[in-house]
């Protein structure tokens, strides 16, 4: 049935994904007891993540328990404006999926497929069991991480090939994976910019990842030796300049032994992200996130390959992995997210982070006490908003509804409602969207 509010509170889903912060202090699990009062947070129990969406993996409901998924298919047009329905192809449910996530365990070192593999994946999955488990919708999945915690950690894109390079030739243990010495040697006279380092580099990391685990274990246990002795300058400038000691006995402390610590320290970029920056991952696009409460945004869709850093049985093939992923080798300042004022913004309290993609924005609002942020012109399609920082009323421009939203809290605001956020305290709003 569809709603007659232009406000529809959402209840959101939990993931207790084993990388997550513990008990309270996560602030997924926090943000999910400020509207659910089923959810009893346990102390011993991590929670990785919140989601604010209506994929089948992790549905958000109405307080009136219908879920979001079955209200937006009940009247897409309505809940998503017919341009947005037309334009992501009549599907029926929020083009984008919008999560909290809160973790200082290192998440798996992943990629998510573009369409074409996606879809592959799924008939490949159905003609082995009969049914569809692991790829579970059709659609590609580049997604974005803000950050709102002090700092955020993590691993995106491989690095700049002049780095791996320098790698190579200063931690002999990441030399002692690669047994084909002939391709290191090209690889290392190969023009940093050249299409022969990339495939030379795609050749090195299947190498990596067929490492066994005697091999893996001891590297890493010589690496973790080494670095004791040695701290950052047992790798060098780059180890120096980026403080990577600390990193690899973090990564080797959540996953001893694991080849994604070599994968990821030595082979991708080390990122770190302060309050309010965030950065894009495309689809095929390698990543592992280390520690951090951040903003993630994706396409709707629940599709990764994770290979590395995480438990054997939830590794997928290491084949298809390396040949899904972009080489593109460079620096990830290029994938850092932009933003300005939004247009909408009546009062220039909003800022809007431009996603390199389709299926949405995010709007950042920053209120102090007593101040307001007016929408007037509402927006023309799908918004989910979370209040990260205090508290706000929220009120429709004609004064017929309003919703008092505590931290943690969850609206979706129906297409073409003009509205204010009104901060009774200093507050913080993010909100995910997209126009047709
Ligand atoms: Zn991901």
């Amino acid at each position: 049935m569809p709603s007659t509010s232009s406000f529809i509170r959402l209840s959101p889903f939990v993931q207790p994904s084993p990388y997550g912060k513990k008990g309270s202090k996560s602030v997924a699990a926090r943000f999910a007891t400020a509207t659910r009062k089923d959810f009893k947070i346990d102390e011993e129990q991590p929670y990785g993540e919140m989601w604010m969406g209506d994929h089948p993996n992790g549905m958000a409901h109405t307080l009136d328990g219908q879920s979001l998924g079955s209200l937006i298919e009940s009247a897409p047009e309505e809940y998503l404006t017919s341009a947005v329905y037309k334009r992501f192809n009549s599907d029926p449910h929020l083009p984008f999926l919008f999560k909290i996530l809160s973790f200082d365990k290192a998440l798996p070192l992943q990629a998510h497929p573009d369409r074409a593999l996606a879809k592959r994946l799924m008939a490949k999955e159905k003609a082995a069991t009969g049914k569809n488990e692991t790829f579970v919708d059709p659609n590609h999945k580049p997604e974005v991480a803000v950050t709102i915690s002090d700092v955020f950690e993590g691993f995106v894109g491989f690095r700049p090939i002049h780095e791996i390079k320098v790698f190579l030739k200063v931690v002999p243990e990441l030399r002692k994976l690669q047994s084909d010495h002939e391709t290191v040697e090209a690889f290392l006279a190969a023009p940093d910019d050249s299409k022969d380092a990339q495939s030379l580099l795609k050749t090195m990391f299947a190498e990596l990842l067929a490492s066994t685990h005697t091999e893996i274990r001891a590297c890493s246990q010589q690496l973790l030796t080494h670095v004791e002795r040695d701290a950052d300058d047992a790798i060098g400038d780059l180890g120096r300049k980026q403080g990577l000691a600390r990193v690899i006995r973090k990564v080797l402390s959540d996953y001893p032994e694991d080849v994604g610590m070599f994968a990821a320290v030595f082979f991708m970029n080390y990122v770190v992200l302060h309050k309010g920056e965030g950065i894009a991952v495309p689809a095929n696009c390698i990543h592992a996130y280390l520690e951090g409460d951040i903003i993630e945004c994706m396409a709707w869709s629940d599709n990764m390959i994770a290979c590395g850093l995480g438990a054997p049985e939830e590794q997928n093939d290491a084949r298809v992995f390396v040949d899904m992923l972009r080489y593109e080798a460079s620096e990830s300042k290029k994938l850092e997210l932009k933003h300005e004022k939004w247009n909408k913004s009546d009062n220039a309290k909003t800022q809007i982070f431009y996603a390199p993609m389709a299926e949405f924005d995010l709007l950042n609002t920053k209120l102090d006490a007593g101040e307001q942020e007016v929408v007037d012109k509402g927006i023309d399609g799908p918004a989910v908003f979370v209040v990260t920082q205090g508290v706000v009323t929220l009120c429709r421009s004609d004064g017929k509804e309003e919703e008092n939203l505590q931290q943690g809290q969850v609206v979706f605001i129906k297409p073409g409602t003009g509205f204010k956020f009104k901060a009774e305290n200093k507050a913080e709003v993010w909100g995910s969207f997209v126009e047709g």
